[in-house]
């Protein structure tokens, strides 16, 4: 068995996110993938899981967000050239369950999450199943391609009982919430605003709807108070801690209430290749996975996107 060494960025309990060795063998099942990483970005749960807020495997590599080169592929995957650029959903379906059968991975209540479960893209290398892999166009700028996660996450939104016609909010000003309602633009929602979730200044019933990008029980009842009777809140945040809901204001105004995870990782791939965001100011830097102390500080205090490039850039 011939096996190729590179570097990975690896949780250990006790020391945090430290850099380590990715070791990777040929021992390939029929529908692996090796994908090498040109540039993964940090996300949110990257830093939830350095600070030991948010469990996650002992000795797991970090990082979801990816943009690869398919390196190799198992016997049964003949649908990939070696080669091709691709992206990966973040979640490794089970295959069985109600929501991968409906083709919701997102919602798998088995799945492995990369960088959580299994290793995942701050590496030279990830072995991924074919199932998780999206092909990216091979014009598409490398950040573009590791930012088609969080662009499929905002995407999820669309899922929602929400009219293009209707004036929407989206509830929060941080780069997610900026990030939401830029694909909601893109996608021919024109009547969308962000509220400063910190001081709202909202008449009652004013919105359709609400997209939640600020997950505390402060905003859930401003929320609850600026959607109309009959409205729709989004919910989008995945807070470690539970938050409070004053159920008798939902009920009395009839408001839906619609949890969402991942829209079409395709349909974001064709936003992003279409120059539909203006990605200039989402993207921040790249570092050299060595640097991932300075890349994960810049990630914690910068509102664009981090990333880093295994190989440097
Ligand atoms: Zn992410
Ligand atoms: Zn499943």
């Amino acid at each position: 068995m011939r096996v190729a060494r590179g570097l990975a960025l690896r949780w250990m309990a006790g020391a945090g996110a430290t850099l380590g060795e990715a070791v990777v063998d040929d021992a390939f099942a029929r529908d692996d993938v090796l994908v090498r990483v040109r540039v993964a970005g940090i996300c949110r749960t990257d830093l939830f899981v350095a600070e030991g807020l948010l469990e996650a495997r002992d000795g797991v590599v970090l990082g979801h967000e990816l943009c690869g080169v398919v390196e190799a592929v198992g016997r049964d995957v003949d649908d990939l050239a070696l080669g091709v650029r691709v992206t990966a959903h973040p979640y490794v379906r089970c295959g069985g369950c109600v929501a991968c059968e409906a083709d919701r991975p997102g919602a798998c209540e088995r799945r492995q999450q990369l960088g959580v479960h299994r290793d995942g893209a701050f590496a030279t290398w990830v072995k991924l199943p074919r199932s998780a892999l999206h092909i990216l166009p091979m014009h598409l700028d490398e950040r573009a391609g590791a930012f088609v996660e969080p662009v499929a996450a905002a995407l999820g939104v669309l899922d929602a009982p929400i009219d293009r016609s209707s004036r929407g909010a989206v509830w929060g000003t941080h780069r997610v919430a900026r990030l939401m309602a830029s694909v909601l633009a893109a996608s021919g929602f024109d009547r969308v605003e962000l509220v400063d979730a910190a001081s709202p200044r909202v008449a009652p019933s004013t919105f359709d709807f609400i997209v939640e990008a600020t997950p505390t029980e402060e905003a859930m009842k401003d929320m609850l108070s600026a959607v109309r009777p009959l409205g729709c809140i989004v919910l989008k945040s995945r807070p470690p801690k539970a938050i409070a809901l004053d159920f008798a204001r939902a009920v009395e105004r009839e408001v839906t209430l619609r949890a969402v995870r991942y829209g079409s990782f395709e349909d974001a791939i064709a936003l992003l290749a279409r120059g539909a965001l203006a990605t200039d100011e989402l993207f921040g830097s790249v570092h050299p996975l060595a640097r991932f102390a300075d890349a994960f500080a810049e990630a914690r205090a910068e509102e664009r996107k981090i990333f880093l490039a295994p190989e440097g850039t």
